[in-house]
Order: C-alpha cells, then sequence, then structure tokens
C-alpha cells in the first residue's frame, strides 16, 4: 500500500523548526514577545494595512471582529452560504442571526447583486444590518468592488473573511486589506500556517486596539485587573508566530508550488467535455489554495463521487466544495438570498490534493490515477 495523499498538509521544514526552536531558547514562551509584533507587522506589511492583530485562530478573528462592529443580538449580519462553518460560527457567538447570500456560479463567491437584494429585503423589513461577511473562496477573492460599492449604498461596515486567500489579490490590492477589517486563517491547511492562528488586519487603529484588548481578557490599564467587559483569551503564542514568520518568508514559493499543481490538473483536465477547473478564469490573481474541478454529469457520463471513489481505491484524498450553510441542519430555518447556484456547485464540484508540499512522486501518482480514470471512463 504507497502512502496517503491528502489534499492540502502543512508544508513545514527546517527553517520552521529552526525558527520555533530559537524562540523557545529566547525564553519568550508565555505567551505574547516579540515574534508575535514581528508578525504583526510584516504580516500587515505584506497585505498593505497599518495593523494586525495576531489571535489564536481565524474563527477568533471572525468573533472579535464583529463584536468590534457592534454585532451582537437583534442585528443581522448577510454572510456568504457558500463556505466553511467557521464564518458562520463566529456570527452565531454574537447572538446575531445571520442572513446567507449565494454564489457566483464561475468563483463560488457572493453574488453582489444578491447582496443588493438582502440588503433591500431587510431594509424594508426595518431590521439592523450590523455586518457583511463575504468569504474568499479557496484562494479567488470576492468581486470587492461590486460588494463594497453595495455596502458603502447601504453603509453597512464589511468584516471580509480572508482565510482562504492571504497571496491572492483583486484590482492589484492585496487579500486581507478589503472592508473595515479582514480576517486570514493560519491553521494547518491554510496557505501558510502557524500550526493553528489568525490575523485581523485594518487600517483603523481603534478597532485594531479594541480587538487587542477583547482578545487579552479585556483588562483595564490598571494594575490591579479590573474589568468592565466580557474578555477573551485569544492571542497568538510567540513560538507560533515564530513559525508563521518562517512561512510567511516561503509564501510566494508555496503558491508557486500550488499553482503548479493547478496548471497540472488545467492539462489533465482541459481536454475533457463537461468538466472545469473551478475559477480557472482570471487565476492569476488567486493565491490557487484548493483545485477543484466541476463536473457535468450529463456531459462527462460520471458524477465527482465516482472519480473521489476511484482515488481513495488508491489513498489519494478529495472532497466535495463546502455544503453551504443553508443546507446545514445547525442552520436550519435560516434566512437568505437563494438561487441554487451553490447547491449545484456542491453536487458537481470536487477537490483535488494541491498543498505546496506535495513531492514530485506524489504528483505523478495523482496525474497517473486521474489519467486512467479518464481512459477507463471514455473508453
Ligand atoms: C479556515 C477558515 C476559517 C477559520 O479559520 P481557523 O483558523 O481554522 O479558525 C474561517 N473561514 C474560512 C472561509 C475558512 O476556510
Amino acid at each position: 500500500m504507497s502512502e496517503r495523499i491528502h489534499m492540502s498538509s502543512p508544508d513545514v521544514g527546517e527553517l520552521e523548526e529552526a525558527a520555533v526552536v530559537a524562540a523557545m531558547r529566547s525564553g519568550w514562551i508565555a505567551p505574547l514577545g516579540p515574534d508575535v509584533d514581528a508578525f504583526e507587522r510584516e504580516i500587515a506589511s505584506r497585505v498593505g494595512v497599518a495593523h494586525g492583530v495576531a489571535l489564536s485562530s481565524g474563527t477568533a478573528a471572525l468573533h472579535l471582529g464583529l463584536l468590534s462592529l457592534g454585532v451582537g443580538p437583534g442585528t443581522v449580519v448577510v454572510t456568504s452560504t457558500m463556505t466553511f462553518a467557521a464564518t458562520t460560527n463566529a456570527v452565531m457567538y454574537t447572538g446575531a442571526e445571520p442572513y446567507f447570500v449565494d454564489a457566483d456560479v464561475t468563483t463560488g463567491n457572493m453574488d453582489p447583486v444578491l447582496l443588493r437584494r438582502a440588503l433591500e429585503r431587510l431594509r424594508a423589513s426595518g431590521e439592523t444590518v450590523s455586518a457583511i461577511v463575504p468569504v474568499d473562496l479557496l484562494g479567488k477573492t470576492v468581486d470587492y468592488t461590486g460588494i463594497l460599492a453595495v455596502a458603502a449604498e447601504f453603509e453597512v461596515p464589511v468584516l471580509a473573511d480572508a482565510a482562504e486567500s492571504l497571496g491572492a489579490t483583486h484590482d492589484g490590492r492585496a487579500a486581507g486589506s478589503f472592508g473595515r477589517a479582514s480576517i486570514v486563517s493560519f491553521n494547518g491547511n491554510k496557505i501558510m500556517t502557524t500550526s493553528g492562528g489568525g490575523m485581523l488586519l485594518t487600517d483603523d487603529a481603534e478597532l485594531a486596539q479594541h480587538v487587542r484588548y477583547l482578545a487579552t481578557q479585556a483588562r483595564q490599564p490598571v494594575v490591579h485587573y479590573e474589568h468592565t467587559d466580557v474578555g477573551y483569551n485569544y492571542r497568538l503564542s510567540n513560538l507560533l508566530a515564530a513559525l508563521g514568520r518562517a512561512q510567511l518568508s516561503r509564501l510566494d514559493d508555496m503558491i508557486a508550488s500550488r499553482r503548479r499543481m493547478r496548471d497540472r490538473y488545467k492539462a489533465l483536465f482541459g481536454p475533457v467535455e463537461g468538466v472545469e477547473v473551478f475559477g480557472a478564469a482570471g487565476d492569476e490573481h488567486d493565491n490557487v489554495w484548493l483545485t477543484s474541478i466541476v463536473v457535468d454529469e450529463a456531459v462527462t457520463g460520471w458524477a465527482p463521487s465516482e472519480l473521489a471513489g476511484f482515488l481513495a481505491q488508491d489513498d489519494i484524498e478529495s472532497r466535495p466544495l463546502w455544503k453551504p450553510m443553508h443546507l446545514q441542519p445547525v442552520f436550519a430555518g435560516a434566512r437568505g438570498e437563494i438561487t441554487g447556484t451553490s447547491e449545484q456547485l456542491f453536487s458537481r464540484g470536487l477537490t483535488l490534493p494541491s498543498g505546496s508540499a506535495l513531492t514530485e512522486a506524489q504528483r505523478d501518482r495523482v496525474a497517473a490515477r486521474v489519467t486512467e480514470f479518464l481512459r477507463e471512463r471514455s473508453a
């Protein structure tokens, strides 16, 4: 039996190991320290914003970003249905109600036309929309030009979920720099990792300060532990920030490595009628975090689940695209502007091994297996 090939394994080596050991030997263990400060400066500078607040996860960054925008009970947050549950979970923590917006078919990202429809409907019923949370799906940015124009017209702040898109750009500006604030994730499967971690990014000094305050147990600046707000313990550890700094120095190489695999899938599936590499148009601006294909079974004669099964027999991991939030039992009954696009992407999509740590031998094995499947099915 050959070794298992995962969709997106952490890509860490000697550089990361040395960085973590150096941080440990420096004595800055508990838990903040100079690597956290430097990591915040380096990510903020890479993205082109004034402030970064390093946190224990992307989910924590979403939670505190929402709280700092005044999101809470009795308000509505308009967000993408095509996403990972963390986005909606953070809305739920605040007590606000999520309102789901369906996707553009070519990207899976929030459709600005549907966002407008949602905001018109909510305004007509006199409800308070406290934030819009669009999600950059699989490393391709949202149409921020369209989304931010609608948001400005309705005067609703945008917290951008850029958990998957660090390194991507829209209109020459970096993912993580849009809206009142953005969040990125450094979870183990993301484009770069701190093992677990995230960051809130913003040009708004007051917002950054408030997030920092909430993340450190909301301590008032006095010696005797005075508290006037409920706080959280959400800061990133110095050891993990050191790991993140090493990863950031390799980010462009890791993106290039993922792009080589994307190009390989384009060559494999290009000649196959009824299969498209998802979001391939304009993907020179993406960080190409994960590569998925979208399969029209009526044309191919095979379903994505059949390819998934064939790959699994050789211990190669693949998965459907995110199951839309409005289909999740936990969010049953939530309102939204739902057109069926995200449901269609969910039923037709398949995400393939995309990680930057894939060896040449693993890439060859995936390609050979896909080729074998396509040959069998076209015979
Ligand atoms: C990974 C992810 C998150 C959460 O980040 P964590 O660091 O794992 O908490 C949020 N939103 C999206 C879209 C994600 O993919």
